[in-house]
């Protein structure tokens, strides 16, 4: 395959999620087609693609199959195994590479690389055995936190422990071993931000937005974040050095932490276009999801710049499913909907977006009143 890859070239994208189907859409404006990969027989991404091969990640023979059908792969999954990534690989560019999806799939990689890269990150010790969890607690002290290193996502397989009292029931739920210990931290506010790098190794960074959660699952995002312009670049610097160490093709997302002190600390990498950034769609000349589509096809990329501030609402569960009425009915919101039939607890079935001036992001007052539907 050349790159750039040339109008109606198809792009493969592994997962057949929301953001695949914002990828699609994005790839579909740049003239081009996608194929999905996904075991889920109505996706949101297989709604709006051009092909769909059904079949399981890891399955051999879909793999063969899906390769066959694409010019390039990408992800909007990145839970693939290492023998899925590496057939996936001989067979076609797979981008980013799979070394990058093996640096976040798993929590100790991802917090070693890292700190290897220089990006300052909570303390944190491997635990395999109980004793080592006694040991790694007198070092780090309480509160910390323990996590699953593997497949842990929106707060799912972590515990916080408040003293030693809450050792050993933490330690007998939490699998697989080894587990991850970390420093909490008291932070003023997470924050995130999303670094696209081309295959030539230009490389430019929206402004860090802020993330608010709701049982772990992220609620609202204010672009941009409303921290100290120091932070600000600190969290913008550590982003773009993430993603030269990684050698990234593609779009990630650095989410991080800022302390009570203005102390800016990552706590996790996604090597593909996020949440966080959905507000880009709207409020940018080019969102994160065509910055991600040109990085893997080899196109020049444009600045991560905003003409708008903008607040991101996203509608969980079937409560907030059940806004979309009037989400439709208010001037000034804009809808996007991701197609799920089915609204279950937790569950990530659209998102609004509110626009404002660039410098114009209201305050708290405002922003509630910009939610103020809700
Ligand atoms: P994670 O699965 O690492 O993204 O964590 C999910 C959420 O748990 C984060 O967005 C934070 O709100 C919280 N969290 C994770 N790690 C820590 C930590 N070391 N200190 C304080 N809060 C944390």
């Amino acid at each position: 395959m050349t790159f750039p890859l040339p109008p109606n070239s198809t792009i493969g994208i592994v997962g057949g999620g929301q953001l695949g189907r914002m990828s699609v859409l994005a790839a579909a404006r740049l003239g081009y087609r996608c194929q999905i990969l996904t075991p889920e027989e109505d996706s949101p991404a297989g709604q709006v693609a051009w092909g769909v091969t059904l079949g399981d990640y890891e399955h051999p023979a879909t793999l063969r199959e899906f390769a066959a059908s694409v010019d390039v792969v990408t992800f909007e999954f990145e839970n693939v195994s290492v023998e899925g990534l590496n057939l996936l690989a001989s067979l076609k560019p797979v981008r980013p590479a799979p070394a990058v999806l093996r640096v976040s799939q798993d929590r100790i990689v991802e917090k070693s690389f890292l700190r290897d890269a220089g990006v300052p990150t909570a303390r944190w010790r491997r635990v395999g055995l109980m004793s080592e969890l006694e040991a790694a607690c007198v070092e780090i002290g309480f509160p910390a936190v323990l996590k699953t290193t593997r497949l842990g996502y929106d707060g799912k397989g972590q515990a916080i422990l408040l003293g030693p009292q809450d050792l050993a029931s933490a330690f007998a739920t939490l699998y697989p071993k080894p587990l991850i210990l970390e420093e909490f931290i008291d932070f003023a506010c997470e924050i995130s931000v999303i670094v696209a790098r081309g295959s030539d190794g230009q490389v430019t960074a929206f402004d860090a937005v802020e993330n608010r959660h709701r049982d772990h699952i992220l609620d609202v995002t204010l672009a941009p974040a409303q921290i100290s312009e120091a932070a600000a670049i600190e969290a913008r610097g550590i982003a773009l050095s993430v993603a030269g160490a990684l050698d990234l093709i593609g779009v990630l997302a650095v989410e991080m932490f800022v302390d009570a002190g203005g102390r800016v600390l990552a706590n996790e990498i996604a090597p593909r276009p996020h949440n966080s950034g959905h507000w880009t769609i709207d409020a940018c000349p080019a969102s994160q999801f065509e910055l991600h589509i040109r990085a893997i096809a080899g196109l020049t990329l444009p600045a991560a710049t905003r003409h708008s501030d903008a607040v991101m609402k996203n509608l969980v569960g079937p409560e907030e499913a059940a806004l979309w009425p009037r989400v439709l009915a208010t001037p000034g919101l804009i809808p996007h909907l991701y197609g799920k039939l089915e609204a279950r607890p937790g569950r990530k079935m659209g998102h609004f977006t509110r626009l404002f001036p660039r410098g114009a992001l209201p305050g708290e007052f405002g922003i509630q009143a910009a939610l103020d539907i809700l």
